[in-house]
């Protein structure tokens, strides 16, 4: 069967980004074919920690993270579900004087960016937190801050995308895709062919295959984070862990189950990835001696994903360079998941209104490309609205 579609937008991938796209674009009063080679939400954006924190990111993606963080406070409107997230508070500890100094120049640095920090430390630290091993000699917490259930969380806003309108087609692989002069067009390569006047590329850590074809590229990589999670035990871990200078972290979930991250595990070609045994036994370890709680607890799954990665850590998120109309979200480096709905929020103003509330400028993809930049007039979060800014409403043509 072949199936010629119209819409006002096509989004290539259905993780949390391209699908929160797809639900604000939705609001906005614009169709949207949303186009997933496997299952919505399956990819990093369902595989994740689950880590819903503002503390730790740079000064730059504060608005970003900021603006999500009132988006993840009021989920059940936006995707009626609560995912299981806890605004449990997040714990960033320090392991040495060092570590508790740079987490004090963090707290000074971010204040006046909105984030509120409170430093824990001596006894009060201890009677807040008995469970805490003794490497851990104070900490840096974020009371906003939690965590969610990235399974639950990342397919219900390609659902909720779905009922507010969207046309979201999973098991479909975009594989040819060009821009004719009248706009873009998608085909799965098999009779489905999607034309719009706007393209967003949401293909998370395989998005340069989609870039590439407008000429438009960065340095991304892949990174594929450790998990492992526990059997259930006895609540005790009531925040959000994390370590000043990384290597672990930790979350408890309400039925008891903990979920540890640290380390990078191993790519299985481009779609998979499996943890390193020699880092896992190195996280149990660093489980166990952080979290004693946790010395004899079995853990019943390891896991990783795939994630794509820039080399100043930092995403892409706006205007491609050289291609009017086609906007670029990718790169999250292992953080994604919590500003996730923010940049979804982003893109779709990018089309609707020309600009995004959140400053996107640190995010250009111009970065990369000083040349193109030089012949682009336009920066990312300033565009001006194209004149011919989409109206048609979705129209469908079968053969
Ligand atoms: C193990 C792990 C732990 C992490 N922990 C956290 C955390 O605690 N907190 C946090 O904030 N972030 C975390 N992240 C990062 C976060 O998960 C990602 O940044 C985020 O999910 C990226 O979302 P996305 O929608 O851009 O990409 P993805 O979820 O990867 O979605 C991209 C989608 O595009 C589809 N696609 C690609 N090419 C095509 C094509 N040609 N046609 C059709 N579809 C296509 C893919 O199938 C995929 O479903 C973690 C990541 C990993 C892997």
């Amino acid at each position: 069967m072949s199936e010629r579609i119209r819409a006002d937008v096509t989004i290539v991938g259905g993780g949390i980004v391209g699908s929160a796209a797809a639900l604000f674009l939705c609001r906005f009063g614009l169709s949207v074919v949303l186009l997933e080679r496997g299952l919505c939400g399956a990819a990093a954006s369902g595989v994740n920690y689950g880590g819903v924190r503002t503390q730790g990111r740079p000064v730059s993606q504060l608005p970003l993270a900021l603006r999500a963080r009132r988006i993840w406070e009021r989920l059940p409107e936006f995707i009626g579900i609560d995912g299981e997230y806890l605004a449990s508070g997040h714990l960033k500890l320090a392991r040495s004087e060092a570590d508790l100094h740079s987490l004090q120049a963090y707290r000074e640095r971010v204040r006046e960016h909105g984030l509120d920090l409170h430093l824990i430390t001596g006894r009060a630290f201890r009677e807040a937190y008995p469970w805490l091993g003794d490497r851990a000699i104070a900490g840096s917490f974020c009371a906003q801050d939690g965590h969610a259930n990235p399974r639950l969380v990342s397919p219900a806003f390609a659902r909720a995308a779905q009922a507010a309108g969207a046309r979201v087609i999973e098991r479909c692989e975009v594989t040819q895709l060009e821009h004719t002069g009248a706009g873009f067009v998608a085909s799965d390569g098999r009779g489905l062919e999607v034309r719009s006047p706007w393209l967003l590329n949401c293909a998370g850590a395989w998005a340069l295959d989609v870039a590439r074809r407008f000429g438009d590229s960065a340095p991304m990589t892949s990174i594929h984070p450790g998990m492992a999670v526990t059997e259930p035990v006895p609540r005790f871990m009531d925040v959000n862990v994390g370590v000043e200078g990384g290597g672990i972290y930790g979350r408890q979930t309400e039925r008891g189950n903990c979920v540890m991250g640290g380390s990078r595990g191993v790519g299985k070609g481009s779609f998979y990835a499996q943890p390193s045994t020699v880092a896992m036994e190195q996280l149990c370890r660093d489980m166990a001696q952080l979290f004693p709680p946790l010395a004899n607890a079995h853990v019943i799954r390891f896991w990783s994903g795939v994630e794509g990665s820039l080399p100043d850590h930092q995403p892409v998120i706006g205007p491609s360079p050289g291609t009017p109309q086609l906007l670029h979200a990718f790169g999250f480096c292992g953080a994604g998941f919590q500003t996730g709905p923010a940049v979804g929020e982003a893109l779709a103003e990018l089309v609707h209104l020309g600009r995004s509330s959140a400053p996107l400028d640190a995010f250009s993809m111009d970065r990369f490309a000083p040349d193109i930049a030089q012949s682009t007039p336009a920066a990312a979060g300033s565009r001006p609205r194209p004149p011919h800014a989409p109206q048609a409403r979705l129209t469908e043509e079968r053969d």
